[in-house]
């Protein structure tokens, strides 16, 4: 028999062992007195000893658990200990859960978890500044009800966070957000707000200062230049090194005025205040034009080829694209050699638009594929220069396609020639008029 029973029938035993002696001694109706006396006093103390434990539970930060005595003895410090465990556990927690709160206040990034459906749970001090919260007031509120800027709202709603929202003019004047959502567990998500007004205000001046500077440039190299190419053309120039150094002095100040008209595309391209001209571009033609430049370029060195697999048109800006597509065959052309095969491309596949140019060419290792559009990126810098490359052809060909929503997809290997596409998204299909 194990302790405890032992212990729980000592009691009865010892009482119904007397009962059975007064019995004998003094008949049944006092022995049947004296058992029932002492089971009443043994319910009475059970039901104490029940009323503490009672007590206790209604209220167990409160107070101590109760001394109790016989078998809740055993029980009550069993319970002792495990309430005074569950109260170190909870402080550990709690002392954990401060360390972390204090680490996410000193973040110098707002963080706030949501759930799905956009309800703050928690919020640091510099997400309450960044959003407009009050931690205390807001926690269980939807966020699109206290932060309304639109972009925000729509961000949200379409549930596509791969990329981070640039928020501008949130509470200030000029105080610029990137606004970051990463999904964790299963359904909670992590916003991270970051203050990026300053990083906007250098790169703004960096825009500006080199939109400036290719600008004063202008003029005084294009002056210049027809100075050189006068002199150059002069009959009496009879001097062979003369004629030399002007050509030269020719090829590198038109080398100069083709860097600065590219710096200037970029700038444009990158301005804000620059929308996009939305037209629609009959392609057809607009390829038939790039062909043909793309012919006088070649000077029949290649075999070019112009395929129109697809009658839709795109919604966007003809010169934009005009741009890219020769940037983008001209490439082709100078980085494929003598009787390469060059082909230039227009179709539909799976709902986008794509344009490509296929070349035969020298090709492209892949370690360098993901740095090509990096301004002044160049696989082969001399190779560059000796065909007359400024190294931003790539870099305003990814910004056109960044303001038509077109992704640019280089497939490559060295020695095997290069694919150059611009996928179009279905949207920027032109209705037909
Ligand atoms: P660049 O004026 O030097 O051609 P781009 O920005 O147009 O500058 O291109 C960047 C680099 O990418 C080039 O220097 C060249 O090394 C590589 N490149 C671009 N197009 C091709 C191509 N069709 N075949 C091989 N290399 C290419």
């Amino acid at each position: 028999m194990s302790d405890f029973w032992q212990r729980a029938s000592a009691y009865p035993f010892f009482l119904s062992l007397f009962a059975l002696l007064v019995w004998a001694i003094a008949g049944a109706l006092p022995a049947a007195l004296i058992f029932g006396i002492g089971m009443v006093v043994q319910l009475f103390f059970q039901l104490r000893n029940l009323a503490a434990l009672e007590k206790w539970l209604n209220g167990p930060e409160a107070q101590p658990v109760p001394d109790g005595s016989g078998l809740w003895e055993d029980s009550f410090s069993q319970l002792n200990k495990l309430s005074q465990r569950h109260r170190k556990e909870c402080e550990l927690q709690s002392r954990a859960l401060q360390q972390m709160e204090q680490a996410t206040s000193a973040l110098p990034e707002g963080v706030a978890i949501l759930d799905d459906a956009y309800h703050i749970e928690w919020c640091n001090t510099l997400a309450e500044q960044h959003f407009g919260l009050d931690a205390e007031r807001d926690i269980g509120q939807q966020i699109t009800y206290l932060a309304r800027q639109p972009e925000f709202v729509r961000y949200l709603s379409m549930r596509n966070f791969s990329e981070p929202l640039v928020l501008r003019d949130t509470r200030r004047d000029n105080w610029v957000l990137s606004v970051k959502i990463i999904a964790y567990g299963s359904n909670k998500l992590l916003l991270i707000s970051r203050d990026i007004t300053q990083l906007e205000r250098i790169e703004n001046m960096r825009r500006d200062f080199v939109a400036n500077v290719s600008h004063e440039l202008r003029t005084p190299l294009t002056v210049v230049n027809g100075f050189v190419e006068t002199m150059h053309d002069m009959p009496h120039l009879e001097n062979d090194m003369a004629r030399r150094a002007l050509q030269l002095m020719g090829e590198q100040t038109h080398r100069m005025k083709s860097l600065v008209d590219d710096l200037l595309t970029l700038s444009r391209l990158e301005n804000e205040q620059n929308p996009l001209r939305e037209e629609t571009v009959e392609i057809r033609s607009l390829m038939e034009e790039v062909y043909r430049q793309g012919e006088l370029l070649s000077d029949g060195k290649h075999l070019l080829q112009l395929q129109i697999e697809s009658n839709a048109n795109l919604a966007g800006s003809r010169e934009e694209l005009r741009s890219a597509f020769t940037n983008l065959l001209t490439n082709a052309i100078r980085y494929t050699p003598q009787d390469g095969e060059i082909t230039l491309s227009w179709s539909e596949r799976d709902g986008q638009l794509v344009f490509a140019v296929q070349d035969s060419g020298i090709g492209i290792a892949a370690q360098h594929i993901p740095r090509l559009t990096e301004r002044f990126y160049r696989v082969d810098r001399s190779r560059s220069r000796e065909t007359g490359g400024t190294g931003l052809g790539l870099a305003i060909v990814k910004h056109i396609a960044m303001r038509h929503q077109a992704k640019l997809d280089v497939v490559s290997g060295e020695g095997t020639g290069s694919t150059f596409s611009l996928i179009f998204p279905g949207k920027r299909i032109a209705q037909s008029q």
